[in-house]
């Protein structure tokens, strides 16, 4: 009697696990792909046309997500063809809304974005976000192997191709390594992937796409130090030909930025390259003058530990 109750309960937990999975799924592709639907494409909008490398320009741009509380407050910059910049500042100051509105997941409410001369409210978000690559803070992993991981940046890509991508992005070695290579499983249901290798398949997966301009999100995470240094080498990698927008946490991301922008209540505060800004002894000054603190307080940590 019992196994013939068995049976059924098998077969529900079954298909519960499956409905489950496919539920996590879709809300992994809407995130992805559909977040928040606010803006619509101006009829008979032409595709943006990436003739110059992707060249980003805000001007004057505010944005508020609540008329009532201003986020962005005339924020302008511009990242030349293939040249990196780096929004550095305090938390909640609004880094991560210069991504999204790039992205147009949302319309700027005074001023205008651009792409290589055009206002991305006159093409369409198919162009415009096949053009941009966006390595998230945390990645969703689908629950397949790591080959559609990696793939899922060009479906159609070879297998040669893939391998390419992921020994730029520092993780081949690590996949190679595990029993079932390419094909291991991954996500919810596999093998859990530590906050670096998740993001080092994302940029695995940048690569592959292949997009003229990459916003970059910086896992505020604490990452060992070698984890921290392969994927800024795989970082730097992707960077050198492509329009890079990364919003940084770290400030050894930052050293190598053509412009950092240090950003504070929704406005910028200081901008220019590492070395002027230290000599400029001010905000980011201080915030290195921390991290640098941090970064000490740790390591004399680690070599106590290893005493033990
Ligand atoms: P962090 O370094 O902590 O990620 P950030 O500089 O990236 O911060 P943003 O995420 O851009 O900051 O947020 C800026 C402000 O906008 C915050 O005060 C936040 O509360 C607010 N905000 C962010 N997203 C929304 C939203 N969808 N609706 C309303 N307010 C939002």
């Amino acid at each position: 009697y019992l196994l013939q109750l068995y049976q059924p309960l098998n077969i529900l937990g079954m298909v519960y696990r499956n409905i489950k999975q496919s539920l996590i799924d879709v809300e992994a592709m809407y995130r992805l792909l559909h977040e928040p639907a606010e803006v619509e494409d101006r009829a008979g909008a032409p595709e943006l046309v990436v003739a110059r490398g992707g060249r980003v320009r805000f001007e004057r741009v505010s944005f508020a997500y609540d008329p009532r509380r201003p986020i962005l407050d005339e924020v302008s910059f511009e990242v030349p063809a293939g040249q990196t910049v780096a929004i550095v500042g305090p938390s909640g100051g609004g880094k991560s809304t210069i991504a999204r509105l790039l992205f147009r997941f949302y319309d700027v409410t005074g001023g205008s974005i651009e792409i290589d001369g055009q206002d991305l409210r006159d093409v369409t978000q198919g162009s415009l976000r096949r053009a941009i690559g966006v390595v998230p803070q945390d990645t969703v992993l689908f629950n397949d192997t790591i080959r559609y991981n990696i793939a899922y940046g060009r479906p159609d890509a070879s297998e040669a191709e893939i391998i390419e991508a992921a020994r730029l992005a520092r993780i081949h070695d690590f996949v190679a390594r595990l029993p079932d290579g390419y094909e291991t499983r991954v996500g919810e249901r596999g093998l859990k992937l530590s906050g670096g290798e998740k993001q080092r398949v994302a940029i695995a997966r940048v690569i592959l796409k292949a997009p003229a301009i990459l916003i970059f999100d910086e896992a505020t995470s604490a990452l060992d130090s070698a984890t921290e240094q392969e994927i800024q080498a795989s970082l730097r990698q992707v960077s050198t030909d492509h329009t890079t927008v990364v919003i940084a946490h770290r400030l050894s991301t930052v050293v190598d930025a053509d412009e950092i922008l240090v950003l504070d209540h929704g406005r910028i505060i200081e901008r220019g390259r590492h070395g002027e800004l230290l000599r400029l002894g001010g905000a980011y000054a201080a915030m290195w003058a921390r991290q640098r603190r941090a970064a000490e307080r740790e390591a004399a940590l680690a070599e106590i530990a290893a005493e033990i």
